[in-house]
């Protein structure tokens, strides 16, 4: 495969990092300084075996699945009901993490609520259950109507205007490093189209609340900067996003961006994983370890998703 940009790298470099960060979901900064993570292990905080990947990789694959097959929110809605209740597109065959909003949204589509009312929308919901699947948005060819389509899936689970914002500074983020954008330019590019979108908004009574006032970090000059105590790594949809840029830009390779991520403790699978999907396609699939990748669980079905892409383009042809 080489060092060039594509969507397998980026695939890979999220399911690695998600698989580094599960055992140690939930551990507090502190005691990740104390005993910090070098490598993939096994079990910790959910009792999984080394190599063991997460919801965020399970409906992020559920997602590039569907937009492969060109279906609809629908669609996607019931392969989200398959993974919770039958364990579709798991490591193991089972459901072992799950965010409360999340879980809430596909309790609703099984009590029948159509999928564009099933997600939270208080302000309060503004997990990071939608960014942590958003990643296969950034491979369709045509951008603007990519997107679009991301805003009405994320609101299966997810319908604060707040997610939606982060969805799009990642997916803008990730697409102009995928279009041989330097780490610079793809935080001028995401900033600028988070700006050109800032009126658009849903009905959400967060619309109130949601000032530029929480961008200001994230868009300020001196981020990078920002020393770690300044980086919050919980799963609010925000401080993950800030976490995983943090991560990015202050490491030079894949393995150093993912184990960064990490050692923040908190929300640690969806920040590695995250901060492994832009680190992976940025940096190449051979910057990942080769002994993580093999340690994975089940590739099979990682495989022939991205099996079904056309090995010839970046993009997933629509
Ligand atoms: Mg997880």
């Amino acid at each position: 495969m080489g060092n060039q940009k594509n969507i397998k790298s980026a695939i890979w470099g999220f399911i690695v990092g998600d698989a580094l960060g599960v055992p140690y979901e939930f551990t507090d900064r502190e005691t990740m300084k104390a005993f910090p993570a070098t490598g993939m292990i096994g079990y910790g905080t959910h009792h999984q075996p080394a190599g063991t990947w997460s919801d965020d990789s399970s409906l992020m694959l559920c997602v590039l699945e569907n937009l492969i097959h060109q279906g609809g929110p629908r669609d996607l809605a019931d392969s989200f009901v398959n993974w919770y209740t039958k364990g579709y597109m798991t490591a193991h065959g089972e459901v072992f993490d799950i965010g409360h909003t999340t879980r809430n949204a596909i309790d609703n589509l099984i009590a029948e609520v159509k999928p564009h009312l099933s997600g939270g929308n208080r302000v309060y919901s503004a997990g990071n259950g939608s960014l942590m699947r958003c990643l296969p948005y950034a491979f369709k060819e045509d951008i603007s109507k990519s997107i679009n389509s991301m805003i009405i899936e994320n609101k299966i689970t997810h319908r604060s205007h707040l997610c939606h914002l982060c969805c799009i500074f990642y997916v803008w983020f990730v697409k102009e490093l995928l279009d041989g954008g330097d780490k610079l330019s793809a935080m001028k590019y995401a900033i600028a189209c988070i700006k050109f979108r800032w009126n658009i908004s849903d009905d959400e009574e967060e619309s109130t609340h949601l000032g530029w006032g929480n961008f200001k970090k994230l868009f300020a000059k001196g981020f990078s900067s920002l020393p770690e105590s300044e980086i919050q790594s919980t799963g609010y949809v925000l401080s993950t996003l800030e976490a995983v840029i943090w991560c990015f830009l202050n490491t030079d390779n894949y393995k150093d961006a993912v184990l960064k991520a990490v050692n923040l403790g908190g929300d640690t699978d969806t920040i590695a994983a995250l901060t492994g999907g832009v680190a992976g396609l940025y940096y190449g699939y051979n910057s990942i370890q080769e002994e993580w990748i093999s340690a994975v669980a089940n590739p099979s079905i990682i495989i022939s998703v991205l099996n079904k892409i056309d090995t010839n383009t970046n993009n997933i042809l629509i």
